[in-house]
């Protein structure tokens, strides 16, 4: 059996490209380890209850029918109707830093005014700023990288204004310490101020499955629980894979979703390239499920992004968990239809981990530990909602080593490697990257990264 082309990795970003080849008549096959679709933003079913991996909310939203914009672009790509992903529109999410709030809600002049209200003396190099991000283009894969801070300070005096703006952008998609790519930072101030949350009523599941049976409709394979051991190659062509009971498969393209170091690894020493350095970010959750909504206890706000502090550090901490900043979400608090709302409330809180603390503890202070800084972190969460604590009925915790278990990133870095190949290309003729490490993060940026990747190299 030979393919056009082998995906490795069932995520977002492989399925699109799946979506995109299949639609092509291209033979297509994607390969996942794991024993269930969806990578870092997946599901599961857990002492007889649905949970999501990953979902906080969904990028990019806009309006059903809207004809531009990265939405309608990714349901143009897939041939997919907006009812397809269900989504409906935040109610409304936050950034709190000390002695400041700015609120935001799917409309970006109501942030901008809310900026201006919040930062008076910055207003003028505030809207500057904006002019300058909407007249970017960030979809240029030429661009060179630019400090986003660098930037920012050329706009902007006000050190806490800058990390409040920083804060959303960092946490929802950059894989460097401290600052961001300017290009990243476009891409996600026009992904979450301008275009901003939504969630389908069903969760990352609407998603997932609908890409799934599309994928398979066309004519694409999924094959679970069939990882890739390696990528063979000859004569500098990427010729197949051999997967971990030793099949070999062969393909004349090979593209991969497992992050541009972990397929590194999987050439050998076939790549004429260095390892690239791997990332450093990830994160511990917490989801906390209730006996009633949070709107029921007070809790309003879809997201939540807070800091506690004078600055704003987005680095792996020393500490295990970093509880002087994170986000809180809650699923429940989306304006779904028909005021829908779901069986049982939820709050999620997402902290910054310490991958190295997380991947060596031993197995007997792993789970004392998983609780004792979920504790913290539930003790953090409330200094900025009501306090729900009483009112937990069960509790999930995932960490930087559930992540790299169920995914294969190393360290569990979320966001992946700090240097993103933004072109795709290996050095190896016929092998590609998408998804994390090609550098369009999330879950609207993965798919747009496989359908992209698709279109330029493998389907010209
Ligand atoms: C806790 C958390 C919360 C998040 N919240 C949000 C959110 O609210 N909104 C948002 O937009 N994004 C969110 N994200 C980010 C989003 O989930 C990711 O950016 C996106 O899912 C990445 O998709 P991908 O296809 O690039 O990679 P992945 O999802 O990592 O897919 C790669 C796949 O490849 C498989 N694989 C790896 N190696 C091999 C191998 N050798 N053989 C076979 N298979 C292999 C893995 O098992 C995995 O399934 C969140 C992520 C996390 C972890």
């Amino acid at each position: 059996m030979k393919y056009d082309t082998i995906i490795i990795g069932a995520g977002m970003s492989g399925l699109a490209a799946g979506v995109r080849l299949a639609y092509y008549e291209k033979k297509v096959c994607i390969l996942e380890r794991h024993t269930t679709i969806g990578g870092l933003n997946s599901f599961y079913r857990l002492r007889d209850r649905n949970y999501d991996v990953g979902l906080h909310a969904v990028t990019n939203y806009a309006a059903p029918g809207t004809r531009t914009g990265p939405m309608a672009k990714l349901l143009k790509q897939l041939r997919l109707r907006w009812d397809d992903f269900d989504l409906s529109p935040q109610v409304c999410s936050s950034v709190v830093f000390p002695g400041h709030k700015i609120e935001f809600a799917n409309n970006h002049g109501e942030f901008i005014e809310a900026v201006c209200a919040e930062f008076p003396q910055q207003a003028d190099g505030f809207r500057k700023l904006v002019k300058h991000i909407e007249e970017f283009d960030e979809l240029d894969l030429s661009q060179e990288a630019v400090s986003g801070r660098k930037v920012l300070g050329e706009f902007l005096s006000d050190r806490l204004l800058i990390d409040m703006l920083f804060c959303p952008l960092m946490f929802y998609g950059s894989a460097i310490p401290n600052d961001m790519d300017f290009s990243q930072f476009v891409i996600m101030y026009k992904s979450i101020f301008v275009q901003g949350f939504a969630r389908p009523f069903a969760g990352v599941r609407q998603i997932l499955r609908t890409l799934t049976r599309h994928y398979k409709q066309l004519g694409g394979e999924l094959k679970l629980r069939q990882g890739v051991q390696e990528i063979l190659t000859k004569n500098g062509k990427a010729v197949g894979v051999r997967l971990d009971d030793g099949t070999e498969i062969e393909a004349d393209n090979v593209l991969s979703s497992a992050g541009i170091v972990e397929t590194h690894r999987l050439c050998g020493t076939s790549l004429p390239t260095p390892e690239p350095a791997y990332g450093e970010l990830s994160f511990n959750e917490v989801i906390f499920v209730l006996d009633r909504q949070p709107q029921d206890i007070g809790h309003n706000e879809t997201i939540v992004f807070y800091n506690n502090t004078e600055d704003f550090i987005y680095a792996p901490p020393e500490a295990p968990i970093d509880t002087r900043s994170g986000i809180i979400c809650s699923p429940n608090n989306f304006k779904y239809v028909d005021s829908q709302q779901l069986e049982e409330g939820f709050i999620r809180i997402t902290a910054l981990a310490n991958p190295q603390y997380w991947m060596s503890i031993p197995d007997e202070e792993y789970y004392p530990a998983k609780q004792h800084w979920c504790d913290q972190m539930a003790a953090a969460a409330v200094e900025h909602i009501p306090d729900f604590r009483p009112h937990i009925v069960d509790t999930d915790i995932f960490t930087p080593r559930t992540i790299k278990k169920y995914t294969g990133h190393l360290n569990g870095a979320v966001y992946g490697a700090p240097h993103k190949i933004l072109d795709g290309t290996t050095g190896v003729e016929n092998l590609f990257i998408c998804g994390t490490d090609q550098g369009f993060l999330g879950i609207v940026g993965s798919m747009l990264s496989g359908i992209t990747i698709a279109n330029n190299h493998l389907l010209r």
